[in-house]
């Protein structure tokens, strides 16, 4: 059993990294902003005393540096989720930037400061391949950069926050650096403030959309994306790598035909027709976000998670799981309703 501290618990990753921890027998300790609302941690309490265990929770926030040292006294692992990813992105790309380089920065010295043994960062599959073509036949494998100059904010926030990381792991070669890179994260959510990713499920299901764009994802299952974390945590040759944790490419409207076909009976209409480019073309006059994601409408996003299933013993359930789960949890939490 070790003493494991969780940033950003009332996350979406973070829950089911919570839940990974406590099943298998550690103490855990998470962070969160604010803990004024217990509405917003009573999964995390409810999550515990179902597997026997119990959690602990403490303020920290990731743009201040009270809280931290105290956060990580006496802890031997740090997972380092918390990260700004909010669904629509801020006017000033410093909001996103901002906490999330300098907050690692933060959980990465307190963390030195208190003797934390290994640190395990929740980074992105867009730190790999965001920003670059698309056009090429090759898996991205973690020898792979995003190209932040051709970014959206988040993706760029990612980047930074991930090369901050390792900049200060190679001064720092006491402290030992894990990073876990996720496709898209889907799977159950754990209460109603469902995470940023499973709104695309989520708007599907409600019929948001009146058609889906042509473009690539390459989902992965919360729980396994936590799985790989906890691997992270143990493997001891884990240290100073990154591991992309991500599946095949789909599209979109694989994806939409896959919740059709398990949520139709119950009166779903998912869309799945293909949304035409122009008015793709026409929505990013008026979004960045949509502009910036033009150039991939229609390629595949291609990403290797072979290091992963290597060297950690890492592996996937088949994202039609994944699909039919996520589905499943938003209709009991009354998220999505039959239009
Ligand atoms: P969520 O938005 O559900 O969780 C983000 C967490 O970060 C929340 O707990 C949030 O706290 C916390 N946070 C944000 N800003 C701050 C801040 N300034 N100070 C302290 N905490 C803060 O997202 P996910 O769970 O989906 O993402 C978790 C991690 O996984 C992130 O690092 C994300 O970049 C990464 N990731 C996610 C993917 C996905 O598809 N979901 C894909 C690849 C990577 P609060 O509740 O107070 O807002």
């Amino acid at each position: 059993m070790s003493r494991v501290l969780v940033t950003g618990a009332t996350g979406f990753v973070a829950g089911h990294v919570i839940e990974e921890l406590i099943r298998g027998g550690h103490q855990v300790r998470g962070t969160v902003r604010s803990l004024r609302d217990p509405a917003r941690v009573a999964h995390l309490h409810r999550i515990a005393d179902a597997l026997g265990g119990s959690i602990e929770l403490v303020e920290a926030n990731l743009s201040d540096d009270a809280g931290w040292g105290d956060a990580v006294a006496g802890q031997e692992y740090v997972l380092h989720t918390a990260s700004p990813f909010p669904a629509t992105p801020p006017r000033d790309e410093a909001e996103l930037i901002g906490p999330a380089v300098d907050g690692t920065l933060r959980v990465l010295n307190a963390s030195v400061r208190a003797g934390v043994r290994r640190v395990v960062m929740t980074s992105s599959a867009s730190a790999v391949s965001a920003g670059r073509p698309r056009d090429e036949e090759r898996r991205r494998t973690e020898e792979d950069w995003g190209e932040p100059d051709r970014s959206a904010p988040y993706a760029k926030s990612k980047i930074f926050a991930e090369r901050a990381a390792w900049d200060f792991a190679a001064e720092h070669p006491g402290l030992e650096l894990v990073v876990i890179n996720p496709g898209l994260v889907l799977g159950p959510v754990q209460h109603a403030a469902a995470g940023t990713s499973v709104s695309l499920v989520r708007r599907l299901l409600n019929r948001e959309l009146p058609a889906v764009p042509k473009l690539g994802f390459s989902p992965v299952d919360v729980r396994d994306v936590a799985h790989a974390h906890r691997l992270a945590m143990e493997v001891p040759d884990a240290a100073g790598n990154r591991y992309i944790c991500a599946g095949d490419n789909m599209w979109f409207g694989d994806i939409a035909r896959i919740l059709g076909d398990e949520f139709g009976p119950q009166g779903y209409r998912v869309p799945t027709r293909r949304m035409p480019f122009w008015m793709l073309w026409v929505a990013g006059r008026f979004d960045r976000e949509v502009r910036l994601g033009l150039d991939f409408v229609g390629s595949a996003e291609l990403l290797s998670s072979d290091k992963a299933h290597g060297e950690l013993g890492w592996s996937m359930r088949p994202v039609r799981d994944t699909l039919a789960d996520t589905g499943r949890s938003l209709i009991e939490l009354g998220l999505v309703r039959p239009r």
